[in-house]
């Protein structure tokens, strides 16, 4: 994405907007939602079709916070309804399984309620809002982010059929530009000197949809000698699966068989049995941390996975981006009504704070739970990473037997509070 293009071909459409969102993820859909309700109107252009982003299977598990926002501004109804409230987990090491309460610790739950279902009632209320949202866009690139008048191109094929036929050169002018395109997203290359840290970790996630009631009442997180294993769910009759796998590793090479023995292994205890169902979704991922310096330059804001990703064993990820954007709205609202910049001017800064915080505790989850094998060089250190598994059993068994240190894994899983509120009008 360039910043500045002077010379550019007309286009062929231009649309006008005060905020152009770029991308249809949770956080570009909940922001336009946000600001549809103060009378803010707002544009979303999207790479993939409506029906792609409504499929896509990805985070589960919402902290209260992120379920107040969400509550709060109309988007509550079918979360109350299906959504499943948890009011702790289990974490299994040695052999045991040892319940974490979250309500004793801190009085807070999380639920279980699938990222797409927040799409979709995302989507629901877009339809009745009467949202503008493209879908299928290409070439996106934004422009004169430091200057008064910022604008996206985009292009978009006339026909039904994507792949041919005219290309439509469309420029929408807007007063802020959003860019909550992800991870793989372009928009943050527009920040000039932006900076990015990050990490990658020595392993993955296969993670596997199937038919089958959920063999726990609650979340499973598993450290066994062979590697991390979680039993999570999707409904009551609809379990998710992880298994901790090298990031060399294949879906090819582990047919359903072999994902069910491995998961008797790792969450493995006397008197239980992990019920089995058909395998209908597997996946592996990467595991890796992100974060920029600034989410904000001049024209040009960031949210979500844009700006950061986390790795999954927090499940942090959407709840992060509902933060974002829940700030942003607030900033972007005193802005737009009164001309008051400083929260605007403010916001990379509170959210990278509270970004610092969550990548911190993914972090620590993540280490905990996961085996490091040492296996980089091709040869498996035992000495090594036995004395780090033999480490995480301690710390695991320090924090199931103290109360302080559940009651900061409880605080982290249920959702940090969200300063600034932020109140719609
Ligand atoms: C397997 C998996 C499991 C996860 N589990 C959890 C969990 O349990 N809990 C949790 O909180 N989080 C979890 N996450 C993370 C969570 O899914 C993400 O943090 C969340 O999707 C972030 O939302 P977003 O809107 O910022 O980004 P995205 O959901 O990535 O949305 C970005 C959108 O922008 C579009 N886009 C990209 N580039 C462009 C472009 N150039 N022009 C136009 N559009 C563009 C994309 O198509 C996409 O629709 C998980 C992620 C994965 C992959």
């Amino acid at each position: 994405m360039t910043q500045n293009a002077p010379n550019l071909p007309a286009p062929d459409t231009r649309l006008h907007t005060s905020v152009a969102i770029i991308g249809a993820g949770p956080a570009g859909l909940l922001l336009a939602h946000l600001l549809a309700r103060r009378g803010i109107d707002a544009v979303v252009i999207e790479r993939q079709s409506r029906e792609h982003i409504s499929r896509r299977i990805r985070a589960g598990v919402l902290e209260q916070t992120s379920v107040e926002v969400l509550r709060e501004v109309g988007l509550g109804d079918r979360l109350d309804r299906q959504g499943l409230q948890h009011r702790g987990i289990h974490l299994q090491f040695n052999g045991a399984r040892h319940r974490v309460s979250f309500d004793d610790a801190v009085g807070r739950s999380v639920w279980i309620y699938g990222q797409h279902e927040v799409v979709a009632d995302l989507l629901a209320s877009h339809d009745k809002l009467g949202t503008r949202i493209v879908y299928n866009v290409q070439n996106v690139a934004v422009h004169n982010v430091d200057s008064n008048a910022p604008f996206v191109r985009f292009e978009r094929r006339r026909s039904p059929d994507l792949r041919v036929g005219p290309v439509e050169r469309v420029e929408l002018r807007a007063q802020i530009v959003v860019g909550a395109d992800g991870f793989h997203g372009a928009a943050r290359q527009a920040i000039p000197g932006i900076e990015t840290f990050g990490h990658e970790y020595p392993y993955a996630w296969l993670g596997v949809l199937a038919n089958v009631a959920p063999s726990t009442d609650e979340l499973i997180y598993s450290l066994h000698e062979r590697g991390f294993a979680m039993h999570s769910m999707r409904s009551p009759e609809v379990s998710r699966l992880y298994l901790q796998v090298d990031p060399g590793d294949s879906v090819d090479a582990w047919p359903d068989e072999r994902i069910w023995e491995e998961l008797d292994t790792r969450l493995a205890l006397p008197g239980w049995t992990l019920g089995r169902g058909e395998i209908t979704d597997k996946a592996i991922t990467p595991m890796r941390a992100f974060a920029v310096s600034t989410m904000h330059h001049g024209r040009l804001v960031l949210a979500g996975d844009a700006a950061h990703i986390v790795p999954p064993a927090g499940a942090k990820g959407l709840n992060l981006a509902i933060a974002d954007v829940w700030r942003l709205d607030g900033a972007l609202a005193r802005w737009f009504d009164t001309g008051d910049r400083a929260h605007l001017a403010q916001y990379s800064t509170d959210a990278l704070e509270r970004v610092w915080q969550v990548q911190y505790f993914s972090n620590w989850m993540t280490r905990m739970l996961h085996r490091d094998f040492g296996t980089e060089s091709g040869v498996p250190d035992e000495y090594r990473s036995g004395f780090e598994y033999r480490m995480q059993l301690g710390q695991l068994q320090h924090l199931v037997d103290t109360p302080a240190a559940i009651a900061q894994l409880a605080g982290f899983y249920t959702g940090l509070p969200l300063q600034d509120p932020a109140p719609a009008q």
